[in-house]
């Protein structure tokens, strides 16, 4: 994979969703480029019906953006969603949720409804579990 970046505008704006939703999990979806440039994040109503312990992006909202850039050039490169009084690394449901081994995750610790450490992760694929990546420069 080429080097993952997300502007600090977007990075912002899905800190300041996080914090919202707190202390329920904040999820959306992340838009960019083929070289793994973000340009879009997207906020989802959190479907799960514990929304303090999981997430689950609403099916509708992912469908209305594969049909929206499904002529261009941008896609759907992954998904944020926070740890409210978590740690910002794959909970063993995430683990177990990782269904599209293409999709980028963002996970966000939020303690004490404030934002604090962010991690990226990617499918390994040998073992077929989220390992951390390390984001480039905005
Ligand atoms: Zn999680």
């Amino acid at each position: 994979m080429t080097m993952l970046r997300l502007p600090a505008d977007l990075r912002e704006r899905i800190f300041s969703h996080c914090v919202e939703d707190y202390p329920r999990e904040a999820c959306g979806l992340l838009i960019g480029r083929p070289d793994y440039m973000i340009t879009e994040a997207v906020a989802s109503a959190n479907l799960s019906q514990n929304p303090e312990k999981n997430f689950e992006i609403d099916p509708a909202l992912i469908i209305e953006y594969q049909k929206k850039l499904r002529d261009g050039t941008e896609r759907i490169l992954g998904h944020y969603h926070s740890h409210p009084d978590g740690r910002a690394v794959p909970s063993v449901h995430d683990q177990a949720q990782n269904h599209d081994s293409s999709l980028i995750w963002m996970i966000i610790q939020v303690s004490g409804g404030v934002c604090g450490a962010t991690g990226f992760f990617a499918t390994e694929e040998k073992s077929g579990r989220l390992a951390a990546i390390l984001p480039g420069p905005g």
